[in-house]
């Protein structure tokens, strides 16, 4: 008995290690590669020496890659040289003998980009890199546990050591109170040990823990690390990002506003399909200067790609400049004669995007596209009629910006400014100041309307909801308003947070829940202050900056699509999806899996505790065993593997999002945990003890007396099963009693063990049991039912106690 336990408790762990390695294997590196003449992204081991592979910040670098493109990249090679500060990477060649580190054309496998942006072509791949010569693999092995499971190993292994010492204590008692054998004491002993230690618990604790976990990632949350499972339950604050996780990222153009005008934009999605009007008439770029003028910035400082494919547009690279690019296309504008010579490219911190081009005919500009506020800031002067300029009207300006970010849109501003013709690079200092400010463009993004119910429902489970955006003060307000985030009430902005003290910053956390144009270093000062307050921290983020964030916060989210390899090896979660709701998804699935831990604890727990009272008792007052050790360690097997299993699969209990955040420090199984497993303890115990002096009363032979109360204690299990299935609610209706497949599969099975266990010969010859006639039945079946109602009882009273 004792190897098959141990088997099914082996087959079981190898179980959930596959899956949690599954969930994995959706985590491995990717790279973008250009495939037939696209850039796509692809699993990194499918690169092959050859393939062009584009780097951004934050990726880790995914094979030896030969430079062809260099701009401001600079890569962090720790693992490779031992240097910790990120290494400048160009273009240009190196001594033939220029050791690692000095090879700044090269970009080397699973190092990460701190900055910039390159492309470059793949010369090694896999052991044939220099990071897999030093290494073969580098692999992360993480045990399959949470503080919760190794609580439980150390409590089991107390408790093994306590039931030890019982165990001999109890061989005195009996020597000293009855003329018991010293074959029969060994035998009652081990019985005992037997039957108090739960051998199933451990392998019963992992596999509900793994199950829980595969199916969090088939709900697109992806757990990197098992101690976030537990934490998740306990969050008390989401801060989540705006663009792409509240809302959609499906940017579009809606309006366009110039010195002069303010155009129309129509059409939806990346579709380069629409007009733009003026006033309800057309307006064509011809007659349009100022419009020209913008588009052309808009168009040509612009990374991104849109193409059609089975009918749909799609966009590659970022959702704002495929908005702009499907802009410029509406507008007929075709970039394809402007040659870029330089590029600043677009990081959070900075709020813009800078280019340096010739123009077909013939002139040198630098073209800046970016944040409203930040470029109104490095204008001197605005565009005016007939190609001149005059001195900047930012009143004007602002309140344009004001007006459209106030309907919830995103603006982005145009600005340009002459350059010699001979100039090559673009530096920081070249567009500090003396730009000439364009026009704006108004992008919609509307919010997902899942996260709009999923912000709801946190509410409801005393979740708070921040948004943290880089976006501007008056969009994030209006996108705010329409998800139910920040109750109308004030927006901070990045300024203010770089202002205040830690001290006020603790105070400001806890009025306002919305944070615009903001920077990824504020989100660590955001998730310090939180801490300080107490509040247990889900932070999400998608830029390599992000990554110190997550890894202070609590939990830390990464998002699948949009982020970064850097943000994702910091996270504790990555969303398949980036979608907001499925944030909220994880938190009722961690919910869950914590409530099935404990499910199992307290399921299991009663079976050792009416057994160990069995024996204890039959000590103590001079019986025959009531049931024999085999006996035992069969009921605890039939009982670990088929229905300790069945709270694996438990659902959700109906409250679980409306119950308050777990608090951490609280203890797993509580007072009036402890006070049920006693109480059932004594019930089912007290039951089999009962039934087994009454048969032998009355005359029944010893082995089918001892049949009858082991099937006793599987029945008080069979029926405790249910009372189970919920913590502290009524398990007492017909919609909950059915709602779970797997507890009926699991009782079917049982009884059907059952049966072989009381009719099969070889059983009766093995486990001394006895065939039982079919009224015997009647004794376990009427005690289980017993044992739900007086279950179902306490939990009513202790609902009434503790007024619930
Ligand atoms: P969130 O932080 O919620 O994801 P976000 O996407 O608005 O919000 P950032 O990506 O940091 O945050 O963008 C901040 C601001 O920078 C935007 O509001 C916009 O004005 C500007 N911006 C965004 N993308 C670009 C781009 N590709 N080129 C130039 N400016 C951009």
């Amino acid at each position: 008995m004792v190897v098959i336990n141990a088997v099914i408790g082996f087959l079981q762990e190898g179980k959930a290690e596959k899956a949690l390695e599954g969930i994995r294997k959706m985590l491995s590196v990717s790279a973008h590669v250009r495939r037939e003449g696209d850039w796509v992204e692809e699993n990194a081991e499918n690169l092959v020496p050859g393939d062009i592979v584009r780097l951004r910040s934050g990726d880790r670098v995914p094979a030896d890659i030969r430079l062809l493109e260099a701009v401001s990249l600079s890569i962090e090679e720790s693992a490779l040289t031992g240097e910790s500060l990120p290494a400048e990477k160009n273009q240009d060649p190196v001594e033939p003998d220029a050791g690692l580190g000095d090879r700044h054309g090269m970009a080397f496998s699973g190092t990460m980009v701190t900055a910039g942006r390159g492309t470059g072509v793949v010369t090694a791949t896999g052991s044939e890199t220099e990071i897999g010569r030093i290494s073969t693999m580098i692999s992360e092995v993480e045990t399959l546990a949470t503080p919760l499971t190794r609580q439980m190993d150390r409590f089991g292994k107390i408790l093994s050591a306590v039931i030890v010492v019982m165990a001999v204590a109890m061989w005195f008692a009996g020597r000293m109170l009855h003329d018991y054998t010293t074959g029969e004491l060994f035998l009652s002993s081990i019985g005992f040990a037997v039957a108090a230690i739960p051998e199933g618990l451990p392998a019963v604790l992992t596999i509900t823990l793994a199950l829980g976990v595969q199916r969090m990632a088939s709900r697109n949350a992806i757990t990197r690390k098992l101690n976030a499972v537990e934490t998740l339950g306990s969050v008390t604050v989401i801060c989540s990002d705006k663009t792409g996780t509240l809302t959609k990222n499906e940017m579009t153009v809606k309006h366009a506003v110039v010195r002069r005008a303010v155009y129309d934009v129509s059409g939806s999605g990346y579709q380069p399909e629409g007009h733009i009007t003026l006033d309800g008439n057309p307006a064509a770029l011809d007659g349009e200067e100022g419009l020209r003028d913008l588009v052309e910035i808009m168009a040509v400082c612009n990374d991104s790609h849109i193409s059609q494919e089975d009918g749909f547009w799609k966009v590659t690279g970022e959702p704002t400049e495929g908005a702009l690019r499907t802009f410029a296309a509406k507008a007929g504008f075709d970039p394809a004669a402007y040659e870029r010579k330089a590029v600043i490219p677009f990081e959070s911190e900075n709020k813009f995007m800078a280019t340096l081009n010739s123009t077909p005919d013939g002139k040198t500009v630098i073209l800046v596209k970016g944040a409203p506020d930040r470029l109104l800031d490095r204008c001197g002067t605005q565009a005016a009629d007939g190609g001149k300029k005059e001195p900047l009207d930012r009143r004007f300006w602002e309140a344009k910006i004001e007006e459209l970010s106030g309907r919830g849109l995103r603006v982005l501003a145009a600005a340009r400014k002459e350059a010699d013709d001979g100039k090559n690079g673009l530096k920081h200092g070249d567009i500090e100041a003396d730009l000439t400010f364009i026009g704006l463009a108004g992008i919609i993004d509307p919010p997902r309307p899942e996260a709009v119910e999923a912000v709801a429902l946190c509410r409801t489970a005393g979740i708070g909801v921040k948004m943290i955006t880089g976006d501007h003060a008056g969009t994030a307000s209006a996108i705010g308003r329409e998800m139910g985030i920040g109750n109308g009430g004030r927006t901070a902005t990045g300024d203010e947070l770089e202002k205040a003290s830690d001290e006020e910053l603790r105070e400001l956390v806890r009025e306002v829940d919305i944070f615009a144009r903001t920077s990824p270093e504020h989100k660590l000062r955001l998730v310090r202050a939180l801490q300080a307050n107490g509040e247990v921290v889900a932070m999400t983020g998608d830029g390599v900056n992000d990554a110190p964030a997550l890894k202070r916060a609590d939990v830390g989210i990464a998002m699948g699509i949009k982020g970064t390899e850097a943000t994702k090896e910091a996270a504790d979660i990555v969303l398949a999806d980036d979608n907001f709701s499925t944030i909220e998804r994880a938190v009722e699935e961690g919910r869950t899996i914590y409530d099935n831990l404990r499910k199992a604890i307290i399921f299991i727990l009663p079976t050792n505790g009416a057994e160990a009272f069995v024996i204890l008792a039959a000590v103590a007052f001079g019986l025959v065993l009531p049931i024999t050790p085999v006996q035992i360690l069969w009921v605890n097997m039939v009982t670990a593997v088929t229905l300790a299993l069945a709270l694996a699969f438990e659902p959700a209990e109906p409250g679980v999002m409306k119950r308050p955040p777990r608090d951490p420090a609280a203890s797993i199984l509580g007072g009036n945990f402890l006070w049920r497993i006693a109480f059932v303890s004594l019930l089912v115990g007290g039951a089999a003890i009962g039934v087994f002096l009454f048969e032998k009363r009355i005359g029944m032979p010893l082995d089918l007396a001892r049949t009858l109360a082991v099937n006793t204690l599987v029945f008080g299990q069979i029926f405790y099963l249910f009372n189970c299935r919920y913590l502290d609610e009524s398990s007492i209706s017909a919609g909950r009693l059915f709602a779970n497949r797997a507890v009926w599969m699991t009782t079917g099975i049982l009884l059907v063990l059952q049966l072989v266990f009381v009719y099969a010969p070889f059983m009766n010859t093995w486990f001394g049991s006895a065939p039982l006639l079919a009224r015997h039945w009647l004794i376990p079946l009427s005690i289980g039912c017993a044992v739900f109602l007086a279950v179902e009882a306490e939990k009513a009273l202790t609902r009434r106690w503790s007024g619930r």
